[in-house]
């Protein structure tokens, strides 16, 4: 095994093929009406980052339904998985939350997927999704963007926050024992190979349990297209990615579960790195075989690393 792929994970979990039931609600965040930010992350499109709002018009519930007749008909799925995808999904009142979160909930759903920043998990929405989770006696996956380890990149991208906020995010998700996953772009031009390394290397060190891997594209009407336009912004070579994933993966520890190796760009994308899914797994698993490696052939940085090299023989 390469690395932890996610499908036999699920599998493993739940006893069953699993699929995520991605579901569009919520219709902002904190980074793009003013709270922390306007006009939101440079790369972002104004749909809310990568997720076509086709269900707009339908409820949480009635999106559920119609995604697990799809998920059993397509991949004869048992179990599902409601995922809350666009925008920021914890960016409302909590009563809110709680009525919206409840609604996903139907019969054969194992775990409720919520995808947000960091800088907006306080602790009370981690204490409402903990009696979701006791009073059903489901999972809760949460997910945070962080994207980079480099501050300077963050700064560039408008993010809206540090490094520091995905950590006490995840320090809090952790308290509560829910799953944890963190987003992160490998190839963003400001960022070297070290950033790469270095994000890899912070990932395993706060313990959390999945990553989704993305490489950079350019949608039309983001800031990113108008740098792209106007020179600003030389994106990176495809080579160039599948090195630095293949990279990333050999310092991240072997068991976090790898939930995807690159991004799908929208069909109107203005420049992404030209691979799909297939060709960019057969390529990074070419470029981990070329090296000898495998996800966490070089997770050995943890836990006294030097003191270990120096003074234990095991
Ligand atoms: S935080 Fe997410 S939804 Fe908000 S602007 Fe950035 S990528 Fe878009």
């Amino acid at each position: 095994m390469l690395y932890r792929e996610l499908a036999p994970y699920l599998k493993e979990k739940y006893g069953a093929r699993t699929q995520r039931i991605s579901l569009a609600y919520f219709k902002t965040c904190p980074n793009r009406d003013g709270t922390v930010g306007v006009g939101g992350c440079t790369f972002c499109e104004e749909s809310g980052s990568g997720f076509a709002n086709r269900f707009k018009a339908m409820s949480v519930e009635e999106q559920m339904i119609n995604g697990i007749e799809h998920a059993k008909k397509r991949y004869k799925a048992k179990k599902f998985i409601a995922y809350f995808q666009s925008f920021t999904n914890t960016y409302a009142p909590l009563d809110e939350l709680n009525g919206v979160y409840r609604s996903a909930i139907l019969e054969n759903v194992v775990a409720l997927d919520i995808s947000t920043r960091p800088d907006a998990f306080p602790c009370e929405i981690a204490e409402l999704l903990k009696d979701i989770r006791d009073e059903y006696d489901i999972d809760i996956f949460v997910e945070f963007g962080l994207e980079s380890v480099n501050e300077n990149t963050l700064h560039n991208v408008n993010r809206g926050h540090s490094v520091a906020e995905f950590v006490d995010a995840v320090r809090c998700a952790k308290n509560f024992d829910f799953e944890v996953i963190a987003h992160v772009i490998l190839d963003f031009p400001y960022d070297t190979i070290y950033d790469v390394i270095g994000c890899s290397k912070l990932l395993s060190a706060v313990e959390i349990n999945g990553v989704k891997m993305h490489s950079l594209y350019i949608s039309p009407g983001t800031q990113m297209a108008l740098d792209y336009k106007g020179g600003k912004l030389k994106p990176l070579s495809a080579d160039e990615y599948v090195h630095r994933a293949a990279t990333f993966l050999s310092y991240l520890d072997p068991k976090i579960v790898v939930h995807r190796l690159i991004s799908t760009p929208p069909s109107n994308a203005l420049w992404s790195v030209g691979l799909d899914a297939i060709s960019a797994k057969k390529k990074i698993e070419g470029e981990l075989k070329k090296n000898g490696k495998v996800q966490g052939s070089d997770f050995n940085y943890l836990n006294g690393a030097s003191w270990r090299k120096k003074f234990s023989k095991s």
